[in-house]
């Protein structure tokens, strides 16, 4: 028995010793053969660095770039390497000291103030970057959570050794680089110390200069805009705020230093333009030999975004739009729109609702918009508000279309028979006696008018009167269906404004106040009392005139393409948003009075267009207001052709710039290009203004 044990043991002992044998032949194979010959030992490290995916494209609806990518520099600090490296607090000192010296702006966490007294920042940081602080003071040796933190700094000044000679601030400075080379030991998720974004070449070589360890340059993009029209709409990119943080934090193609759209197109198509980034693993040796690199995830490109805007026209809409404003401004003080403030313009497509051109004045550039933004902030009229989407302004008698609809099919009017115009509205006199403007300006009257006719001649008395007769809820629920006061359902912020009705009071005024009058209705009917609308709406409305009761849903968006052009992803498709049935004989009634406001020499936008070779049909629009100083807004809404189907629809608005026809020229710029016409006439004539 003893015998048989003896000998199983010595087998026992021979199979262990060639397992062993085995296995240190393999870890020789492994550590010398398999790294070609190379000696060196196990002290190797493995980093991750984030790779920037390239965010897609933004086009305008015939492929011409608004906004693409260039290519840029990063630097990126290997925290291993630097750490391993002889005399780690002097090279960083000349780090920090060289980023001073040249004023070079870098990335850096560390949440105490650089200048004393030293305070903390914390409050100023997201959730995760103030877990990362707390995991870190408990990683440098449980320092106390509520240290204070000028004793934090003389702390860590011990912790890291750094040179008495140092000052306090100096001090600070490189304890921020040793944080953020410390954190990613305690904190795992944490990728590679990006130093610098979009480094400029003189940073470059006077960072590289310095040589220092681990210090490493990747290749990433940056935003470049290809236009300087259309700021208001294509927005900007930046880094998450805290609050964004919370909203991604579990979207996987996120981490906490993507970027994302902060504005406008980029904020609005930010699914689509995003790409997601890349995870590279690096394995180096302290001194920073590369010894393998790959791909955890590849960097993946966003899809291109075609938006409906189209580039000439969105040009030349700002640039007439600039040169109007400008020119009412250079009159004397006291004319009419001499002090002109803002405007906006938007042009839409009548079939499909998609936005062709959507503009705001006074503009800026976005390739200089980070630089210049507090002179912006001061620049008179405020050129950051986008008025075609957050202005909301009384329509004046670009309102007089929906009470023409209102009136007869409702009953109250038809379009034959005619209200005597007689300069001012008796009927409430002399509590309430409010005038046609012929009256005011020339002491005349319009005597007897159809419904046409009073758009033409933009009378008021016919709408004081239409206004008095009719019923509120018509005159309301009319308003409605065309899409005033109401979203139009375009995908970047807009101000719903307001119509004039009972509700509307209640929720503006307090007490007495409150009180809906016939005053109230009657001035309502001239697009004036609270109705309050935006640019926008009113191109959706004169949009859904042309399209007799069919309000297509505003969009800016019309398709995505893949990253590499060759694929398309998704179209964008019209979509209604409400349709309001509009009786044959009160579209035609508008219908010809519109075209009548444009191509009768009695039309208050016959000037514009005398002798033009497109069919367009126009309200001029002239709104008090309410500063009895200053002059009225002006505003003009067309759409064209109005003998066939209509194609586009314009909304003008100018902020005290005291009459709508001179708004009109803007939309026939548009017009001109739209449907290639050349030159014609362009003298301007005003509403109830006998030239
Ligand atoms: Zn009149």
């Amino acid at each position: 028995m003893e015998r048989i044990t003896a000998r199983r043991a010595r087998i026992l002992l021979v199979i262990f010793a060639l397992v062993v044998g085995f296995f240190a032949l393999r870890l020789y194979d492994m550590q010398i053969i398999q790294t070609d010959g190379n000696t060196y030992n196990a002290s190797t490290f493995t980093t991750y660095t984030r790779v920037k995916a390239a965010r897609g494209d933004i086009l305008d609806r015939n492929g011409n770039k608004l906004v693409s990518n260039r290519a840029s520099y990063d630097l990126v600090i290997n925290h291993y390497v630097i750490e391993s490296a002889d005399g780690t607090n002097e090279l960083l000192y000349r780090l920090v000291k060289r980023c001073q010296e040249q004023n070079i702006d870098y990335t850096e966490h560390f949440p105490i103030s650089k200048e004393r007294p030293f305070v903390y920042t914390l409050s100023e940081q997201s959730s995760a970057w103030q877990g990362y602080f707390q995991k870190y003071l408990a990683y440098m040796g449980d320092l106390d959570s509520d240290i204070t933190a000028p004793l934090l700094i003389e702390k860590l000044r011990s912790i890291y050794r750094l040179p008495e000679s140092w000052t306090e601030e100096e001090a600070r400075l490189v304890i921020g680089i040793w944080y953020e080379i410390d954190l990613r030991g305690c904190v795992e998720s944490l990728s590679n110390y990006v130093f610098m974004t979009d480094v400029d070449d003189a940073s470059l070589s006077a960072i590289a200069e310095l040589n220092i360890p681990g210090m490493n340059v990747e290749a990433s993009t940056v935003r470049e805009y290809s236009t300087k029209y259309a700021a208001h709409i294509l927005g900007f990119v930046g880094k998450m705020n805290p609050e964004q943080w919370e909203e991604y934090k579990n979207n996987e193609d996120y981490t906490m230093d993507s970027e994302v759209g902060q504005d406008g197109l980029e904020a609005a198509f930010e699914a689509q333009l995003h790409g997601v980034d890349g995870l590279r693993e690096d394995t180096v040796t302290k001194d920073g030999t590369l010894v393998s690199s790959r791909y955890i995830v590849e960097p993946k490109a966003g899809s291109n975004v075609e938006v409906t805007i189209d580039l000439n026209l969105q040009i030349a809409a700002e640039e007439t739009l600039a040169s109007v404003m400008e020119q009412l401004r250079s009159q004397e003080p006291g004319k009419d729109g001499a002090d002109a403030e803002g405007a906006a313009v938007v042009a839409m497509d009548t079939r499909t609702g998609q936005i062709l051109v959507c503009a705001s004045y006074p503009s800026y550039d976005l390739n200089t918009f980070f630089e210049n933004y507090n002179t912006l902030l001061e620049t008179d009229y405020d050129p950051l508000f986008n008025r075609a989407l957050m202005g909301t302004y009384p329509p004046g008698s670009t309102y007089k279309m929906s009470m023409v609809i209102a009136g007869i099919d409702s009953g109250v009017i038809n379009s034959q028979k005619p209200i005597y115009c007689g300069g001012v509205y008796q009927k409430y006199a002399p509590g309430f006696a409010p005038k046609c403007l012929l009256w005011t300006n020339y002491n005349m009257i319009h005597e007897n008018l159809t419904a046409a006719e009073a758009l033409m001649y933009s009378c008021n008395y016919f709408f004081y009167d239409l206004g008095d007769h009719i019923r509120l809820s018509a005159m309301d629920s009319t308003a409605k269906g065309l899409g005033l006061g109401e979203r139009t359902g375009v995908e970047l912020p807009e101000y719903v404004g307001s119509r004039a009705n009972k509700e509307t009071k209640k929720e503006l005024y307090t007490g007495e106040q409150t009180v809906w009058y016939q005053a109230d209705q009657i001035t309502a009917a001239i697009g004036q009392s609270d109705n309050r609308f935006t640019p926008m709406q009113l191109c959706s409305y004169t949009a859904t005139l042309a399209n007799k009761g069919t309000r297509y849903k505003a969009t800016f968006f019309n398709r995505v393409v893949s990253a590499d052009y060759r694929e398309l992803i998704m179209q964008s498709e019209k979509s209604v948003l409400s349709h309001m049935d509009i009786s044959d004989e009160a579209y035609q009634t508008y219908n010809e009075g519109m075209h009548m406001v444009a191509q009768n020499p009695s039309g208050t936008a016959y000037k514009i267009f005398k002798n033009y070779p497109i069919a367009v049909a126009a309200k001029t629009g002239t709104a008090q207001t309410g500063n009895p100083s200053g002059s009225d807004n002006g505003a003009f809404v067309c759409y064209a052709p109005c003998d066939s189907q209509p194609q586009i629809a314009i909304a003008v608005y100018g902020e005290k710039a005291g009459h709508g026809s001179d708004m009109g020229a803007v939309a026939k710029a548009i017009l001109d290009i739209y449907f290639e016409v050349g030159e014609i006439g362009d003298v301007n004539i005003y509403e109830n203004q006998i030239s």
